[in-house]
């Protein structure tokens, strides 16, 4: 037998994107159901950065200080070795906002901490092991989803979908609607590489002719990415594990990479840049990377999606609490979302064109372009990535309310 559960507003997907709109929406006084897939937040590795502008948002919802209580690393300066030369490319000293820096911290503590908050609102229901298979439609506009969980079918109605479900998202299949594929040069390999003594660089950079290396430091590890040519991982593997580790360990400038026992220790990024056209069909609005999927370059995923989240939380909460939205008011939300959204991508594919691509395919010995060189003279000129990365164009401000009793 099917279950029927209702409410305003069903989130499907557990991530930044949805956690932080039903947050936001249940403490405007929505009653909101989130369904996550998963039993818990605790999965593989996929981007630990919160960026300053998400720690803004903290700051203007009361949780910033408790927030930061959650361990981290703080992280001011992003570098880069190129041609063996190391370059500053990116200063978060001069973001404007209250914290000037990215923290790193694990995605499941993140997410964590926005659940334990939201469930202090009586609105706010997050069912874990829910996992969304179909919309339900009635007269040609969405009306719910059915969901899968342990106990069997649920059937949770709304007047809102809101499909934040990824960039594999189920929900846009069943919408029917496809997103434009942009197109990416690159895969990205991640493996962790233990920490040696003396080596202390928060996040590093290097780039070689054929091939680049991301490292993020956790302080116990290095969260490290090689970034490969789109579709050739199995060219990687067939030169052997062996073959593999000392490439890492050449590039990682260590004695080596043991550390990496097997393939399974190495988990493949697709990289897809893409976006929907349109988000939204009567009663169904997709945001974060169910809308677009970014490119890792920046790592301004997180905060993309984040950013999707208070943007809709602010034009729906209202709407929502009066008893319904309108195809105009998830057009807002889009419209709202969209130069963002575009200008980011657009920045990200210049840079895929003529850094990433060159630097791949080509053999010669790198140059530093001439840019970065200025960026070392004038470090002034740091200060634009560092803005772009970490605040982003068109950064949002919770405007909700706090209708719901304030979570202690
Ligand atoms: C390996 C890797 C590294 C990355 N590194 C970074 C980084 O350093 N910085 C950065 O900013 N971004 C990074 N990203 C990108 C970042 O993870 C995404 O942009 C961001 O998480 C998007 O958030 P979202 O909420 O839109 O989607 P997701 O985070 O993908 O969340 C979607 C959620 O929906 C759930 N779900 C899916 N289908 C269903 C269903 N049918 N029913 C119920 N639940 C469902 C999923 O379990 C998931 O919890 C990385 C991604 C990967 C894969």
């Amino acid at each position: 037998m099917t279950e029927t559960l209702s409410a305003s507003c069903v989130v499907v997907g557990g991530g930044p994107a949805g956690m932080m709109t039903a947050y936001l929406l249940a403490r405007a006084g929505v009653d909101v159901v989130v369904l996550e897939r998963h039993a818990d937040f605790f999965r593989d590795f996929r981007g630990d950065t919160i960026h300053p502008s998400t720690m803004q948002v903290m700051l203007e919802l009361g949780l910033l200080e408790e927030f930061l209580r959650v361990p981290h690393q703080v992280v001011t300066h992003a570098e880069l070795e190129m041609a063996g030369e190391r370059l500053r490319v990116a200063d978060f000293t001069h973001v404007p906002t209250r914290c000037k820096f990215i923290a790193f911290m694990p995605q499941w503590d993140f997410l964590n901490f926005l659940a334990e908050k939201g469930r202090a609102f009586s609105s706010f229901h997050l069912l874990m092991e829910a996992e969304a298979r179909a919309l339900v439609r009635e007269n040609g506009r969405v009306v719910g989803v059915r969901a899968r969980r342990p106990s069997g079918e649920t059937e949770i109605r709304a007047p809102l979908v809101i499909g934040a479900d990824g960039r594999q998202s189920a929900m846009r299949d069943d919408a029917g609607v496809r997103a434009r594929d942009i197109g990416a040069p690159m895969d990205v390999l991640w493996f962790r590489l233990s920490h040696r003594e003396r080596e202390h660089h928060a996040v590093l950079g290097r780039i070689e002719a054929g091939q680049a290396l991301v490292m993020l430091d956790r302080q116990e590890y290095w969260q490290t990415a090689l970034i490969i040519p789109k579709g050739t991982l199995d060219a990687v593997k067939a030169l052997g594990l062996e073959a593999f580790r000392a490439r890492i360990a050449r590039l990682a400038r260590r004695d080596d990479a043991d550390d990496i026992r097997s393939w399974d220790d190495v988990k493949l990024l697709s990289v897809k840049v893409d976006r929907l056209e349109r988000w939204h069909q009567p009663g169904l609005l997709f945001i974060g990377d169910a809308a677009h999927a970014m490119s890792p370059i920046g790592g301004v995923g997180i905060n993309l999606a984040i950013q999707d989240g208070v943007a809709a939380a602010n034009i729906l909460a209202d709407p929502l609490s009066r008893g319904g939205v309108t195809e105009r008011d998830l057009a807002r939300v889009r419209r709202r979302r969209w130069l963002p959204t575009c200008a980011t991508q657009a920045i990200q594919v210049a840079i895929q064109n003529n850094v990433i691509s060159p630097v791949l395919h080509g053999s010669q010995a790198l140059r530093v372009p001439g840019v970065l060189r200025l960026a070392q003279r004038w470090p002034v000129l740091q200060r634009l990535p560092a803005r772009l990365i970490g605040v982003g164009i068109r950064p949002e401000h919770v405007r909700t309310p706090a209708r719901s009793p304030a979570p202690s």
